[in-house]
C-alpha cells in the first residue's frame, strides 16, 4: 500500500553504510518507523528529507508491517536549528515529547501542527525558550489525555482566588479558601491563567501570550513537574536541555 502524507522527521538511526531508519510523525498515520534505503548517500535524492526536524512531502511504502520511504521532498528542513546549541536542544526534546505522546497509525494533525509551530518560533527568537518549553509540554499533555482540571476550584466551583492551589496527583486546583493539603502547591492566579491559556486556546493562539519574571520561571517550573510526574519517565534530551541551558 501507498501512503502519501506529510510529516516531520523525529529521529533518525543510521543501520548500514548507506541506509537509515527514520521516525516520523505524520499528518495522517501518526508516529512511524520506516527504513529510508540508500538514504545515507549524499547523492540519494531522499538524503535531506530523512534529516531529523525536516518537514516533508512522503511518499511511503507499507507492506506486512513494514514501512519505507519512497520519496521525501522537503517542505522545510529547519536546518537553523542547529545553528545554537540550546536551540537545538529544545527541539530534540520536543521531538522526543512527541514520539512519546503522539497516537500511533491514527491523524495527528494536531500534534504535527504543533512542533511545527513551535519549531518555527523556536528557529525565529519570536519567544524566549522559557515560555516554549512549558507551553508545548502542557499543550501536548493536554492533547494526549493529561489535561489538569483547570476550571475551577474542585471543591466549591471558585474560578478564582490570588493563589490557588494545585493538586499534582490529580491534576485537579483549589481556591484558597479550600485549600486543605500541605503538599498542593501554590500558583499564583497569573500561573494559572497561564495554564488555562494553553490548555484551552485555539491552536492559532496557543503562543500569542506572555508571562515574565517570576510568574514565568513558576509557569515553567510546575509544568516540567506535572509532565515528569504524569508520564511517569525521564527524557535524556531534557537532561540535555539542561546541561547547556
Ligand atoms: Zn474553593
Amino acid at each position: 500500500m501507498h501512503i502519501k502524507t506529510t510529516g516531520i522527521v523525529i529521529r533518525e538511526q543510521t543501520i548500514s553504510e548507506n541506509d537509515k531508519l527514520v521516525t516520523l510523525l505524520t499528518r495522517d498515520n501518526g508516529v512511524i518507523r520506516a527504513f529510508a534505503r540508500g538514504a545515507k548517500s549524499p547523492k540519494s535524492r531522499k538524503n535531506a528529507g530523512t534529516q531529523q526536524f525536516c518537514y516533508c512531502d512522503f511518499d511511503i511504502y507499507s507492506g506486512n508491517n513494514i514501512f519505507s520511504v519512497e520519496e521525501a521532498r522537503p517542505k522545510e528542513t529547519f536546518f537553523a536549528l542547529r545553528n545554537d546549541i540550546q536551540i537545538l536542544a529544545l527541539a530534540q526534546y520536543f521531538c522526543e515529547l512527541i514520539y512519546e505522546l503522539s497516537p500511533r497509525e491514527e491523524q495527528s494533525e494536531d500534534y504535527l501542527r504543533l512542533i511545527l509551530n513551535a519549531n518555527y518560533l523556536l528557529m525565529n527568537g519570536k519567544k524566549e525558550r522559557s515560555l516554549l518549553k512549558p507551553v508545548f509540554e502542557l499543550r501536548i499533555l493536554s492533547m494526549a489525555g493529561y489535561m489538569p482540571s483547570l476550571i475551577a476550584c474542585n471543591s466549591c466551583g471558585a474560578f478564582e482566588t490570588d493563589t490557588m492551589f494545585f493538586d499534582m496527583a490529580k491534576g485537579d486546583i483549589y481556591c484558597e479558601n479550600c485549600n486543605n493539603n500541605k503538599y498542593f502547591i501554590p500558583l499564583s492566579i497569573s500561573v494559572v491563567t497561564a495554564m488555562r491559556h494553553v490548555a484551552f486556546a485555539e491552536s492559532e493562539k496557543l503562543f500569542s501570550f506572555n508571562l515574565k519574571g517570576q510568574a514565568l520561571k513558576d509557569f515553567e517550573e510546575i509544568v516540567e513537574r506535572y509532565l515528569l510526574h504524569v508520564t511517569m519517565r525521564k527524557y535524556k534530551t531534557l537532561d540535555f536541555y539542561k546541561m547547556v541551558e
